[in-house]
């Protein structure tokens, strides 16, 4: 591993364009648990029967009872951890471009990245089912549940539940972007969840380096990533930040 982290850093060092992917297991150490993988929420509840949108429209109250309203709380209370730093710091260094990422925790912005694609929307706002007002997730009140809106309409996050279609034009810059980038940073990403699992094959395809940071393999793991980190997003991100700046 102390190799990996060693050639990372060069890699880094040496490209002008870099691009992240993020997914869930970058938020583990910050205590948001992931989907899938070692005490991931699908291992408790279905995700079709609560993430759908299907699921939603028709049971609005279960969906905010089981996901919605224990995901605020713990979103709310999050803070960014080591990995999220490091993306933050290089950026500072001019390494790194943009962020396209799969959470909607708000957790890369508040480490200080400021280009930041949110591939699935963000928990940070809700909108209101029928009059479509927006309004910020701290003034949701969840003292009744489902919260609604001063116009009677059921308030839902901005983030895109299954069934639903990402935002087109996050999906044309994301592409983009991975076609374009010299080295892309896939971090804490199952990599199965599509079409955001796609950007590492494009970035693959354009002739980018591909290097992944997850402590299990995925499905890119020796087909697509040029190598893989075996280990904890927030310790292999503040080890490569060591190196690079002894590099600097
Ligand atoms: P996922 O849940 O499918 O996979 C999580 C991945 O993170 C796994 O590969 C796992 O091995 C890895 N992992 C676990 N702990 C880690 C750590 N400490 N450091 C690095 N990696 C670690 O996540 P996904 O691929 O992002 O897809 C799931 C979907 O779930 C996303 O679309 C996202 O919208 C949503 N989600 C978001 C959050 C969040 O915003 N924090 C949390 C849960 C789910
Ligand atoms: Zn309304």
């Amino acid at each position: 591993m102390e190799d990996l982290i060693k050639k990372a850093a060069k890699d880094l060092a040496a490209s002008k364009d870099v691009v992240a992917l993020t997914g869930a297991g970058i938020s583990v150490e910050s205590k948001i648990p992931p989907f899938r993988g070692k005490g991931g929420l699908w291992e408790k509840i279905d995700p079709m029967e609560y993430a759908h949108i299907d699921a939603f429209n028709k049971n609005p109250t279960k969906v905010w009872n089981v996901l919605l309203k224990d995901m605020k709380e713990i979103i709310d209370k999050a803070i960014p951890n080591d990995a999220h730093k490091g993306l933050a710091r290089l950026e500072e260094l001019g390494i790194l471009k943009t962020i396209i990422t799969q959470n909607i925790d708000g957790l890369h912005q508040m480490a200080g990245n400021t280009d930041v694609i949110e591939f699935h929307g963000t928990y940070a706002w809700h909108r209101c089912m029928d009059c479509k007002n927006r309004c910020k997730s701290s003034r949701i009140d969840l003292t009744n549940i489902p919260p609604l809106c001063d116009c009677g309409g059921i308030y839902r996050p901005e983030v895109v539940f299954f069934g639903e279609i990402i935002p087109p034009e996050h999906l044309w810059r994301s592409r983009q972007l991975a076609s374009d980038c010299d080295l892309m940073l896939v971090i804490g990403t199952s990599a199965t969840v599509q079409p955001a699992a796609l950007m590492p094959h494009i970035a693959k395809e354009s002739g980018s380096k591909v290097i992944e940071i997850n402590p299990e393999e995925t499905p890119l793991t020796e087909s697509i990533s040029d190598y893989l980190i075996l280990g904890k997003a927030g310790e292999v991100m503040s080890s490569i930040i060591t190196e690079l700046e002894r590099l600097l």
